[in-house]
């Protein structure tokens, strides 16, 4: 059992861990930048460590001064968080291979499905379907011509080791195909340094269904439903949900089952989230992300657990807390995340905090490292609060949501909140009747 552990991140989602560890009797080591020194986590957690400067590539991805930071604390295990080092397979070898426990799963599971080629295979094999396209990278312009045609357009060229949204290409024809086939590599090399791309048909309207699973790593796992995220901007989300307004219980057992069958087949250890696009009544997989999500609250709240929890006991070498029949399914959950963004082009807001009001009552959660006179920095992502709500039903998480976002005070900053204010208006949103595209659409509109 561990008595100390380490978070590799910062901001609200090392609080998340922090709060988890001090509820499980587990001290905790926040690392930091020298940007971050009165950050909230750094004064939350029982011991903390200046990792670097503030980039993050010589701080929260510095893997000798994280695992210096475990030595000279004593802490025993690494809580890598999400982004930064939470799905780099090297890393994860790296702490193993000087005694520390990786809160998450094995290297091998993370590399797998950090390269989205390998991922579509490892889950065809397993049973799960995927979007049609190629069968693996596409290395020439002929080739991504010639499979456009097979595959039939619109295709989108996508990097094989994408994320956040990145590398990306629609291609509408085979013109297109020219443009976004070349302009998706040479973002993919600048971004990730690895230029391989591979083609999907494009959905025109599909929704993003998630199905969060949860494994022990020796062949039991289960899955905690799904969580719809078709809201958002340039492919990042910006409101997710739990249950799916769109997905029926049939659906949700159904797809459920695949994905814990698959994870169970796989040995999947800790928690995990399988993303599909949705349309049409079927289920189709993109990608699988090997750690906690930003989202996972809405998870937490319509089923009562605690999965930072359960991913702590999962890596100390105990079996899962629930099983597939105890988990059942109360209320609905929303979740937006307020970003230090300024509207209506989400230019990032970094600045001094001067008034910080968190809103509260019934079915409320803010998490967030906000504190009145905190001074955001500008080298980190923009996600300044994530706001939960919780209702018996989906209209009542929407009022409740409303009357919170009237509460929240969050001054010295643009924010993302009124567009959130804005959003609670719109019938497609009270109605949950919308697709990937329909945010972006709704921009427009308003522009
Ligand atoms: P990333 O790893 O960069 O987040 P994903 O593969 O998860 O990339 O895709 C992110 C988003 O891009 C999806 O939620 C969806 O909005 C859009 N997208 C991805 N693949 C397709 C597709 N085949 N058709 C339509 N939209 C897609």
């Amino acid at each position: 059992m561990f008595q100390k552990i380490l978070i590799a991140n910062r901001g609200e989602i090392a609080l998340r861990v922090i709060r988890a560890c001090r509820e499980m009797g587990i001290a905790s080591v926040a690392v930091h930048s020298t940007a971050d020194a009165d950050a909230m986590h750094v004064r939350m957690a029982d011991e903390s460590v200046c990792v670097g400067p503030p980039p993050a590539a010589q701080s929260y991805l510095s893997m000798p001064a994280i695992i210096s930071a475990c030595e000279v604390t004593g802490a025993q295990a690494i809580h890598p968080g999400y982004g930064f080092l939470s799905e780099n397979a090297q890393f994860v070898q790296i702490v193993e291979d000087h005694g520390l426990t990786f809160i998450g799963p094995s290297a091998e599971h993370i590399r797998v499905m950090g390269d989205k080629i390998s991922a579509k295979e490892t889950m065809k094999r397993l049973g799960v379907p995927c979007v049609p396209g190629s069968e693996g990278g596409v290395e020439s312009l002929e080739e991504a011509l010639r499979l456009g045609e097979e595959i039939g357009y619109p295709v989108i060229v996508k990097a094989t080791a994408g994320g956040g949204g990145r590398g990306m290409k629609l291609a509408r024809d085979a013109d297109g195909m020219e443009r976004a086939f070349l302009t998706a590599r040479a973002e993919a090399k600048a971004a990730f340094g690895n230029d391989e791309v591979y083609l999907e048909k494009y959905l025109e309207r599909p929704r993003h269904i998630e199905i969060q699973i949860f494994g022990d790593g020796r062949g039991r796992a289960v899955h905690l439903a799904e969580r719809d995220c078709s809201l958002q901007r340039r492919h990042q989300k910006v409101l997710e949900e739990a249950p799916g307004p769109a997905i029926s219980a049939e659906e949700r057992a159904r797809i459920g089952r695949v994905c814990a069958e698959a994870m169970a087949e796989l040995g999947y250890a800790g928690a995990g989230t399988i993303e599909f696009l949705y349309e049409n009544g079927e289920f189709f997989f993109i990608e699988m992300n090997t750690r906690l999500q930003v989202e996972h609250p809405v998870t937490e709240a319509i089923f009562g657990v605690d999965l930072v929890r359960e991913q702590i006991r999962v890596a100390e070498g105990y079996p899962l807390s629930f099983a597939q029949e105890d988990l059942i399914i109360n209320g609905h959950a929303i979740e937006v995340r307020i970003n230090a963004e300024r509207l209506p082009d989400f230019a990032p807001s970094p600045g001094r905090i001067t008034q910080y009001h968190a809103p509260g009552g019934l079915g409320v959660r803010m998490d967030s490292a906000l504190y009145d006179g905190y001074v955001i920095p500008p080298y980190y992502d923009s996600l300044i609060g994530k706001l939960v709500v919780h209702g018996r039903d989906r209209d009542e998480a929407l009022a409740r949501l409303n009357r919170a976002l009237g509460e929240l005070i969050v001054d010295g900053v643009d924010t993302t909140i009124p567009l959130f204010r804005a959003l609670l208006e719109e019938p497609a949103i009270r109605t949950g009747d919308y697709t990937i595209h329909w945010l972006e659409q709704w921009l427009e509109s308003q522009a």
